[in-house]
C-alpha cells in the first residue's frame, strides 16, 4: 500500500448518500449507513473538487 496521507488525499473518506445526498466521513471503509437519513445507498466521493 501507499503512504495513508495519499490515500486519503484522493478521496477523504467523504461517502456521498444516494438518498438524501448528505456527506458522511469514514476514517475507513464504508459507513454502514448514511448518518442523516439511514439509507445504506452510500457512493464514494471519487475526487475532491476544487474549493
Ligand atoms: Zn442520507
Amino acid at each position: 500500500m501507499g503512504f495513508p496521507e495519499a490515500e486519503a488525499r484522493l478521496f477523504h473518506g467523504v461517502w456521498i448518500c444516494m438518498s438524501c445526498g448528505a456527506r458522511n466521513r469514514s476514517a475507513k471503509g464504508k459507513p454502514e449507513k448514511c448518518r442523516r437519513c439511514g439509507s445504506k445507498r452510500l457512493r464514494l466521493k471519487a475526487k475532491e473538487q476544487r474549493k
